[in-house]
């Protein structure tokens, strides 16, 4: 998890600012919607080298360059919000990072350095990471005035948010009175504003916070949700709290010790969520031929009478095994090889047929599975028949096997070969007694 809050670090005001705090930054001013959607900002490149980018799910380094640019509208990661996603022209921007006061800019196409250039923002990522980001310092502020709980650490997941609270547990009545009194705020539509403070005012010492970073440079950056908390932070925000729309708590779960981890939504995440949980449940409306309301009762009748089944299923199979095992032994002149192949069966029940047929003076070759594919098998007979068999029919069928005192079985991937090792069998009994 990030270090929940700090400061600005001199980029330019722009980078930090939601485009919708408009006015004061000079900057901003060039910023334009376009489509309601994507934010464009005219600017220069200032330097371009080429660099190496490790991407986030690991795997082979990205090949590309670290672009500088005059000033910035797209985000660094920092404060526990991830980076903004753009176009530099028309070349995407692949992440962005902090170095020192820059941004820099990770792309596959080299830049010119002096060429002017327009950047566009990924507003609807952006917008997603300040309702996130906006949502937590809320949740965070009301946490801690209503139970004394404070944030230690915070996390934005690509799905869900999770806030470390320092208690070794919440209570649900708690999460319900949270959840309650976030949405108060917000449908209060207390404003949202961003300051910048010298690092020497005394106000400074009265803000949340955790500690600035160590190349920390320039002014102090709070943000305050207007008479409930002014905070220390570099992300992005929503002016105002009407714009999370929504925050739910979807509970906690276990942190480190002594710390609990509370889960939320805040905005269109919480929109997302209920049409995924939505289409799950038509899914299985249609799946399970009842409502919602029955849902968790037919998956229960479902999985006991699968249990039920599937112990049927095994006494069947035990007394099919028993009853192959006594009509082979019912014929008047038994052949010195026994060879079955079932597609329904397991290791049990052809370790019972060998057990009801014996295996002193037969050699049994019993498979089960697939008839074309993979399968299990097992080889049972004279000891020394079988050890010398055993490998040679694991080779054949393309599989492994083990096994000690005239057993041997494993599995097989090509079942296809039985017939290969029917032969082999044959011709080894044939060798063994040639008076036959
Ligand atoms: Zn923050």
């Amino acid at each position: 998890m990030h270090r929940q809050a700090w400061a600005a670090s001199g980029l330019g005001a722009s980078a930090q600012r939601s485009p919708r705090h408009g006015g004061g930054a000079v900057r901003s001013a060039r910023a334009g919607y376009a489509g309601g959607r994507s934010i464009n900002f005219a600017t220069r490149v200032v330097s371009c080298g080429a660099a190496e980018l490790r991407p986030e799910g690991g795997g082979e380094p990205v090949r590309g360059f670290q672009v500088v640019l005059e000033d910035t509208i797209l985000f660094p990661e920092g404060g526990g919000q991830p980076d903004d996603r753009g176009l530099i022209g028309d070349v995407p921007v692949l992440r962005v990072t902090r170095r020192g006061a820059e941004a820099v800019h990770f792309v596959r196409t080299a830049l010119e350095p002096g060429a002017q250039v327009l950047l566009s923002l990924d507003w609807e990522r952006r917008f997603d990471h300040m309702q996130q980001h906006s949502g937590q310092h809320l949740i965070t502020a009301i946490a801690d005035l209503m139970f004394g709980f404070k944030t230690t650490s915070w996390e934005l997941g690509r799905q869900r948010s999770v806030i470390e609270l320092d208690t070794p547990s919440m209570t649900a009545e708690q999460i319900e009175a949270l959840e309650r009194s976030v949405n108060e705020k917000i449908r209060e539509r207390v404003p949202v504003t961003v300051r910048e403070l010298a690092a020497d005012d005394p106000e400074v010492e009265t803000v949340r916070s955790r500690g600035l970073p160590d190349d920390h440079t320039g002014p102090v950056r709070v943000v305050s949700i207007e008479g409930i908390d002014s905070n220390m932070c570099c992300g992005t925000h929503v002016s105002n709290l009407s714009d999370l729309q929504v925050i739910k708590l979807l509970g906690t779960e276990k942190g480190k010790k002594n710390k609990t981890n509370l889960v939320f939504l805040a905005g269109n995440r919480v929109l997302k969520s209920i049409e995924q949980s939505h289409s799950t449940e038509k899914a299985l409306t249609s799946l399970l031929k009842n409502g919602p309301g029955e849902h968790v009762e037919a998956v229960k009748r479902l999985q006991s009478s699968v249990k039920l089944l599937q112990k049927n299923n095994l006494n069947l199979l035990r007394d099919i095994a028993v009853l192959i095992a006594r009509d082979f032994k019912s014929k008047p002149v038994q052949s010195e090889l026994f060879v079955l192949h079932r597609k329904e069966g397991d290791s049990e029940f052809m370790n019972i047929i060998a057990n009801e047929i014996g295996t002193e003076e037969t050699l049994l070759f019993l498979t089960v599975g697939d008839e074309k594919e993979a399968g299990l098998f097992l080889l049972a007979g004279p000891v020394e028949a079988v050890e010398n068999l055993g490998p040679r029919v694991a080779e054949l069928l393309g599989g492994k096997g083990a096994g000690k005192r005239g057993r041997f079985q494993g599995k097989a991937t090509k079942m296809s070969q039985r017939g290969e090792v029917q032969a082999l069998l044959q011709e080894f009994i044939s060798r063994q007694s040639p008076e036959v």
